[in-house]
């Protein structure tokens, strides 16, 4: 269903990774052609609008990180601005509520909500180890109720025995009790469609909700109807109150259109993509995969990210370099305790230090929790440079004046001074022997 719009978008962007650097004018003509491409592929008007202008503010103040290329970053921004249109995660169906768990399928007629009730019924029990009922009722198309028991008994779930005459809410009730004293989990209502929305159909779909209160209602919506299945599920939405969406027909050559505008629009998920007619064409709706299908980058997505998290490992690096040299001042100590208030936690920065395991004892020893970290780090604050570089010259009158400065003790001033020492010394001695574990880690 994305081919069109992934063809287009990766053309555009690929465009991009392909120039050194990038002035303002070309992320703005970038940006311009995404935007038809996107209106082109039936995005509703509102959502490619606020899609291009998150895209914008954010490359405008995107960090461009070293080893990656601005169109790269453009690209990596385009792909989490999707995913977010897209709605972030993937939302399961829901049964976590006291069985049987009710889910009603509701939409317009053809739409595939008896074939998707199947394939959902097929779903739970197969992976969920649900048992699950199914009952139709749609008693408008003679054939309605036949075809869910034709269906049932192809993938092996069990359905309502049929009784005729009854109505809607009665067949509700029908199956719930049924549920109930047999023991299944999950009740499937299947309702009647229409062939356009109209009151005696939201009228209907009301009041069986109002009876059998189920826990999901999905409404199942063509894709290949493009912007009219999100003004469908809008509508569904304000008159029955919806929790889902199934989108249908995704291996039909719709545009992507209604994917990418149902969550934006309605604020509901998709949680399912009905993918052909076969009972087991159905698919868990995964923004980031979905995002990927368009853009077809995923390899610079993860390229920016890796590189994202290589920066704090190079400035880790630079200190260890310092270190080597035996030039571990107070300023290499502010930015080490900066970067390990930044990763949250002293693993993680001597994680990114070969060979410091021992350090880690070290540190660890002196209590270095986050409150101490902050406090260390204003006594640092406090210095001058020159003091930071030679801590030599800390006389008594400096030391109060930089404890008065930071909101801390003389004697707080002087155990940050004392490990500091300790830590100098020990990467000294590291650092002059000939093979030792830093000398390896620089030539690493
Ligand atoms: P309902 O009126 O909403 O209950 O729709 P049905 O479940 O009866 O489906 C109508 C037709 O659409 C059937 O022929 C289904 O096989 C077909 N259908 C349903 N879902 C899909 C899908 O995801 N892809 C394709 N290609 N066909 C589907
Ligand atoms: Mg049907």
């Amino acid at each position: 269903m994305f081919e069109g719009l992934s063809e287009k978008l990766s053309g555009i962007l690929d465009g991009l990774t392909r120039r050194g650097t990038l002035s303002e004018e070309d992320v703005n003509l970038a940006l311009r052609e995404v935007r038809r491409a996107l209106l082109e592929a039936d995005v509703a008007l509102d959502v490619v609008r606020s899609f291009v202008d998150k895209v914008k503010n954010r490359a405008v103040g995107a960090n461009v990180v070293k080893s990656v290329t601005p169109g790269q970053m453009v690209i990596k921004i385009v792909n989490d601005v999707l995913i977010e249109t897209l709605g972030s995660d993937a939302q399961p169906i829901d049964l976590d509520a006291p069985p049987p768990v009710a889910i009603m399928m509701v939409g317009l007629q053809g739409a595939g909500k008896t074939t998707t009730s199947a394939k959902i019924a097929k779903r739970l029990t197969e992976l969920q180890k649900r048992r699950v009922l199914m009952a139709s009722l749609d008693v408008k198309r003679p054939a309605a109720q036949e075809q869910l028991a034709v269906l049932g008994r192809q993938v092996g779930i069990d359905t309502l025995p049929i009784i005729a005459g009854q109505t809607p809410v009665q067949i509700a009730k029908r199956a719930e009790e049924a549920a109930r004293l047999q023991g299944y989990d999950v009740v499937m209502l299947d309702t009647a469609g229409r062939t356009h929305i109209d009151e005696a159909l939201m009228a209907e779909m009301v009041e069986i909700k109002r009876a059998a209160n189920p826990h999901e209602i999905l409404l199942v919506a063509d894709s290949l109807t493009g912007q009219d299945a999100v003004n469908l599920a809008k509508n569904f939405d304000d008159r029955v109150g919806i929790t889902g969406i199934v989108l249908t027909r995704v291996d039909g050559d719709g545009r992507g259109g209604a994917a990418l505008s149902m969550r934006a629009v309605t604020g509901k998920p998709i949680k399912l993509l009905g993918t052909g007619e076969k009972m087991d064409a159905l698919e868990d709706f995964h923004p980031n995969r979905i995002a990927n299908r368009i853009l077809g980058m995923g390899d610079i997505v993860s390229l920016v990210e890796k590189a994202a998290q290589t920066i704090d490992a190079q400035k880790a690096q630079k200190i260890a370099e310092r270190m080597r040299k035996g030039k571990f001042d107070l300023e290499d100590l502010s930015d080490q305790l900066a970067q390990v208030e930044k990763i949250g936690g002293l693993g993680g920065i001597m994680s990114m230090l070969p060979g410091m395991a021992k350090m880690k004892d070290q540190i660890a020893s002196a209590n270095l929790d986050d409150k101490v970290i902050k406090r260390q780090r204003a006594i640092i604050f406090s210095m001058t440079p020159q003091e930071r570089r030679n801590p030599d010259i800390l006389k008594a009158s400096r030391k109060k004046r930089i404890a008065a400065g930071s909101g801390t003790r003389v004697e707080d001033v002087n155990r940050l001074l004392k490990q500091h020492r300790g830590m100098a010394d020990m990467m000294k001695q590291l650092g002059s022997a000939k093979r030792g574990p830093l000398s390896q880690m620089a030539s690493a």
